[in-house]
């Protein structure tokens, strides 16, 4: 038997279930295939996103924010809690609800469009043809005038750290802890490291980061690194950089880990031990063999500027196409695909996509960084101001971090901004809406921004860059 539609969409992650939604709406006969399994062995739509990445790992944040300021910050505001407890089942239970609410919601705005959702694998045989195996093992070949691979990525493995599920987790893993560990070594001190790091440090785990880069971070400006580096070490995140574990095994009493760092050799111990060293694309069984659906050197889905593989008709979006691995370019990829299924010809700007790391404080940026401009030869100036000089940020008792500025000396475009401090994931977005629009930094100077908000800061910033600063 053979189902037929004008599309078929492998994935329900963020890239593919926004692209089933706006093929959907531009009149196309959508199935959207997804293989996810919850730890119920329920199918779920959402991908890692909902299911295993941003949405579980910002609940945890929040519930361990809250349990770490009624801690150490009530008392300051006046507030006596007598005796706070961490219920970590009721953390979880609340995490979980979190995720099923938004994982149904895909299910229902599926609905909503007229979205054929199927629970199992696709596989692309051909142009024209996927094989649909359902997790009942029922096969059924699916034609369709299009098909868009957003298979998404899954984590790194290391042979030295092999995952067993237990004492040696993936990320997924990490958020589904039923106990606090005493003592957590995570591997890799990116952005899932130091969140899930945070969280469990917060909950009252000893943790150790163990980053192999000399440098923290050097996907971000080196002042918000440096900065992030001090505050993370000040909460008590031990972060070790240059440090290269050579060998984790799990045991009864825990994780052995070996790692070199300089000259040194290091033997330690932990309870749990993350390994959290990046994500690779999730081609396995992707295409049968035979179909032309070709990889890059790295193993992403090798795609045109119109998002299309080597396969006519067979497109890629998401994770699987490569960095950046997020949420948001996925899903602004799976619209632009739709559109240019539809004949649109919409345009995506790739460098103007925000990044975020959730942490206390958040650290956030768009565009270049200082060491970007400065390698382009670019003439530049740079303003930077302290969250200390915000009158929100002190009532919120959250005044440590910074913005800084960085416009073009001759034209006062604005080219990067970067920042750490209280809430800078929103006060991003207000930068990211400059610079699309390719804004000045005298444009914002030039802006009434409300007060007393956080947003003030971004605008004395860009009156920083032109040396006029009004409140620092
Ligand atoms: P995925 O979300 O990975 O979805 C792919 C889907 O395809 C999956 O459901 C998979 O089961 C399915 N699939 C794969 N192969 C097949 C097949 N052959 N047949 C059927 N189904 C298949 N990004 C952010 O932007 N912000 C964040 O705050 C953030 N936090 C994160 C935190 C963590 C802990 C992690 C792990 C990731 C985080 N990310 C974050 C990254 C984000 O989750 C990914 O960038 C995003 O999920 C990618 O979307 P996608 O649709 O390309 O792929």
């Amino acid at each position: 038997m053979s189902k037929e539609f004008d599309v078929v969409v492998i994935g329900a992650g963020p890239a593919g279930y926004v692209a089933a939604i706006r093929a959907a709406q531009l009149g196309m006969d959508v199935a959207c295939i997804d293989k996810w399994l919850d730890l119920n062995d329920k199918p779920s739509l959402g991908g890692t996103c909902l299911n295993a990445g941003c949405i579980p790992s910002k609940a945890l944040l929040e519930s361990s924010e809250l349990y770490d300021r009624a801690n150490n910050e009530f008392g300051d505001h006046g507030i006596k809690a007598s005796k706070v407890e961490l219920d970590l089942a009721q953390m979880q239970k609340r995490k979980a609800g979190v995720v099923s609410q938004l994982t149904g919601g895909i299910s229902s705005l599926f609905k909503a469009n007229g979205v054929k959702s199927f629970a199992g694998s696709g596989q692309v045989v051909d142009s024209g043809e996927v094989l649909f195996v359902g997790h009942d093992g029922k096969e059924d070949t699916f034609t369709a005038k299009n098909i868009i691979i957003a298979a998404g990525s899954e984590p790194v493995e290391l042979d030295i750290a092999p995952f067993d599920g237990e004492r040696i987790v993936d990320s997924w893993g990490a958020l589904e802890f039923d106990e606090v560990p005493k003592k957590l070594g995570v591997i890799g001190a990116g952005y899932i490291g130091v969140e899930l790091g945070s969280v469990w440090s917060r909950l009252g785990s000893d943790v150790t980061l163990l980053e192999a880069v000399d440098e923290f971070m050097p996907i971000a400006d080196r002042d918000v690194a440096k900065e992030g580096l001090k505050s993370f070490k000040k909460q008590g995140l031990d972060i070790q950089l240059g440090a290269r574990v050579t060998e984790a095994k799990a045991t009864k009493k825990g994780v052995e880990v070996k790692y070199t760092q300089g000259d040194e050799s290091h033997n330690v111990t932990f309870d749990r031990l993350i390994v959290a060293v990046g994500r690779r694309p999730h081609t396995k069984d992707l295409c049968a063999k035979g179909a032309r659906v070709e990889l890059d050197d790295k193993g992403f889905v090798d795609v045109n500027d119109n998002f299309r593989t080597s396969l006519p008709g067979v497109y890629a979006v998401g994770d699987v196409i490569g960095n950046p691995m997020l949420a948001h370019k996925g899903m602004e990829e799976g619209v632009a695909v739709a559109e240019i299924l539809a004949g649109q010809k919409p345009h995506l700007n790739y460098d103007v996509i925000p990044s975020v790391v959730y942490t206390h404080p958040e650290m956030a940026w768009v565009g270049k960084s200082e060491a970007q401009v400065k390698s382009a030869g670019t003439e530049y100036r740079v303003g930077q101001v302290p969250f200390a000089a915000n009158g929100r940020a002190k009532a919120l008792g959250q005044q440590g971090g910074f913005i800084k500025m960085i416009a073009d000396a001759e034209t006062d475009e604005i080219l990067g901004v970067h920042m750490i401090g209280p809430y800078v994931s929103e006060l991003v977005q207000e930068m990211v809406v400059a610079m699309e629009y390719k804004a000045s930094s005298e444009d914002i100077a030039r802006i009434i921004h409300g007060h007393p908000t956080l947003g003030e800061t971004v605008h004395e910033t860009a009156l920083a860059v032109d040396g006029r600063p009004i409140h620092f």
